[in-house]
């Protein structure tokens, strides 16, 4: 009957610590408030805490305008709660015309239900056989007796509450085909209605905020109608209706303190502890008790809560009205007659309680909670008058921690600090990153310039240099390479500087190219190894720079004569350093002979060495 629309809900968990049955839950999903239609007693007190607005009860408002536009002849059974909600109409009797313009063939009081229940109540606790009653007018009560004292069902009273007696009354007037609408403000009324499916049906249930609606939609103001009256059955005292005690009033029962058999509660919280005590102590208490939610008085089917004081105000000034025109001796016939319908009920077991859980269970909750030791008293801001009721309904899963607002608060706290401590080390890593990013900077600038000064290094050298990768494709070579390749070399270089990716199988022969194949897949050097390129000899060292991966080629052409020179006296060096014991060998065989030949080697080596130094 209730539900909670999240769009615009803050998650304040007021709903929850307020419901008085605890038939509202936290959703472990998203953290919103969701209600348990099967623990709800359609009490309306989440509607009236909720600050956006968000909790709504189920809308009859289609199900009224679908019945006024069906063409079937509606009765309207007007609370008497109307004198609290339109003290803005400033005469009864434009009520019943203003519900005549909106469609409706019967305009009836409630009143006359109420009147009928209130001298069925008398007779039964007049007619006491040792069973102590609990009145059943309110749907709220009677639902939290099924539901949350089901021992206490057959203490209900078995009687139908003044709306559904109105009903079979009504169709006891006016034919049995008439379709009911009760117009009220208790909300719990709408699945009351859904109750019976015979002459005691009421067929639509509407609030005093749908009301206002309807008579909005149809625009109807009571400044443009004439007054006109009730129709008939015509009440009594049962516009006290709303009222604590109405009930009591409207059959003349006795309510003389010292002699009376009925007490009367009102309201939610006094109510519960009412319902426990009856069940504890009813045969020491030896009273009928008559409870009401509140809710004809101050209940969500209202537009506005007025204040107490002024709201029973209303409701006198309104029965003192109808009383003005009242005709005792017709009202008692009819009273009479309809005293005589059956206005029985059943009840159904519809238990909602929850076992306790171990003692062990609630001291761990207790412990988690902080509360051990203090769990008889409590700060009621979780909804429970105590630690321990709280943590009770923690462990049926009724209820969470975060309730708890000490609880939540350190939860919040530590929360925080974690937060804070995530933020320390996220200015942290910031602080290294930025680090990190301006040291690849300085090592990319650095990289950069060091490139620029092998390029240039790589350009000056007069033998040729070339690396390749494990595919042959050249990652980088000099002019000089290109120019000991040849004229078409020389040109691709003119167009891809550095040969870069360019095909080192096209540009060289097999025999070379077998010479870079070996030192990638062998990780070994070659040096110094003479081979004929196109009838040039060319001098090749080859060496691995990333072991299968990359290789370098420093390669010399022997027809340059500068290579020729440092060729001659790289190898007569080589030749003397390798042939030194031979030399020595020949020159102790020949004497100064020997000598001779070194010599003019080394004159040779100076020779070169010279012709440099000119250069
Ligand atoms: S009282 Fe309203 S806003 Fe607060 S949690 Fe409940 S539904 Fe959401
Ligand atoms: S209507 Fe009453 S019982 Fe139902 S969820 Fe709201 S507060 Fe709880």
């Amino acid at each position: 009957m209730v539900k909670i629309e999240t769009g615009n809900c803050t998650r304040c968990n007021t709903c929850i610590r307020i419901c008085p049955v605890k038939a509202i839950q936290t959703d472990a999903s998203d953290g919103f408030p969701v209600i348990n239609p099967s623990r709800c007693i359609g009490c309306g007190a989440c509607i009236l805490a909720c600050d956006p607005r968000t909790i709504f009860y189920r809308s009859s408002l289609e199900d009224a305008k679908a019945l006024l536009a069906s063409g079937e002849k509606v009765l309207a059974l007007l609370s008497p709660s109307i004198s609290v909600e339109f003290e803005d109409v400033t005469d009864y009797r434009k009520f019943a015309t203003m519900l005549r313009a909106l469609g409706i063939t019967y305009a009836c009081e409630l009143s006359f239900g109420v009147d009928v229940i209130a001298y069925k109540y008398q007779l039964l606790f007049s007619d006491f056989k040792g069973r102590y009653y609990i009145t059943s007018t309110d749907p709220v009560i009677v639902s939290y007796v099924e539901k949350y004292h089901p021992n206490l069902i057959s203490n209900l009273a078995p009687l139908v509450s003044p709306m559904i007696a109105g009903a079979r009354i009504a169709r006891h007037l006016y034919g049995p085909e008439i379709k009911v609408m009760y117009i009220g403000p208790d909300i719990a009324k709408k699945d009351e209605a859904l109750l019976y499916d015979d002459d005691r049906k009421v067929d639509v249930a509407i609030t005093f905020h749908e009301l206002r609606s309807l008579f909005k939609h149809f625009s109807i103001d009571e400044a443009n109608l004439e007054f006109s009256e009730f129709d008939p059955p015509l009440s009594y005292k049962g516009a006290l209706y709303p009222l604590t005690n109405g009930i009591i009033q409207a059959a003349d029962m006795d309510e003389n303190l010292v002699t009376t058999s009925v007490l009367c509660i009102e309201g939610i919280k006094p109510m519960m502890e009412t319902i426990q005590e009856f069940e504890n102590n009813i045969k020491f208490i030896h009273r009928h008790v008559h409870i009401t939610s509140g809710n004809s008085l101050a209940g969500p089917g209202f537009t506005k809560q007025s204040g107490r004081l002024f709201s029973e105000y209303l409701v006198i000034k309104y029965t003192n009205k109808r009383l003005q025109r009242f005709f005792r001796l017709e009202w008692y016939q009819q009273l009479q007659t309809y005293l005589e319908l059956d206005y029985n009920r059943p009840y159904r077991n519809d238990d909602q309680r929850l076992p306790v859980p171990p003692e062990e269970k609630i001291a761990e909750i207790l412990t988690m909670l902080e509360k051990k030791g203090s769990e008889t008293v409590g700060c009621s801001e979780c909804g429970y008058s105590s630690c321990r009721e709280f943590a009770v309904d923690i462990g049926r899963g009724l209820a969470s921690p975060e309730l708890c607002i000490s609880y939540a608060m350190k939860n919040s706290m530590s929360n925080m600090e974690s937060i804070r401590q995530l933020n320390e080390k996220l200015a942290k890593t910031r602080r290294l990153l930025k680090e990190t990013e301006e040291q690849s900077r300085l090592q990319k600038e650095t990289s950069g310039r060091m490139s620029e000064l092998t390029d240039a290094m790589l350009e000056k050298l007069r033998a040729g240099v070339v690396f390749v990768d494990n595919k042959l494709k050249i990652i980088k070579a000099n002019a000089t390479f290109s120019s000991i390749l040849g004229e078409e070399a020389e040109e691709i270089y003119t167009v891809i500087p550095g040969l870069v990716n360019a095909d080192l199988n096209k540009l060289i022969p097999p025999n070379f190219i077998n010479l870079f194949s070996y030192v990638l897949n062998d990780n070994e050097n070659i040096e110094n190894r003479d081979i004929n390129v196109g009838g040039n000899l060319l001098n090749v060292s080859i060496f691995p720079i990333v072991n299968g991966k990359i290789a370098g080629g420093i390669i010399r052409d022997m027809r340059a004569p500068e290579v020729q020179r440092a060729e001659v006296i790289n190898r007569i060096t080589d030749v003397i350093d390798r042939n030194l014991e031979m030399v020595q060998k020949i020159g102790f065989l020949l004497g100064e002979g020997a000598t001779d030949i070194e010599r003019m080697l080394n004159s040779i080596i100076e020779f070169y060495k010279e012709e440099k130094k000119k250069r």
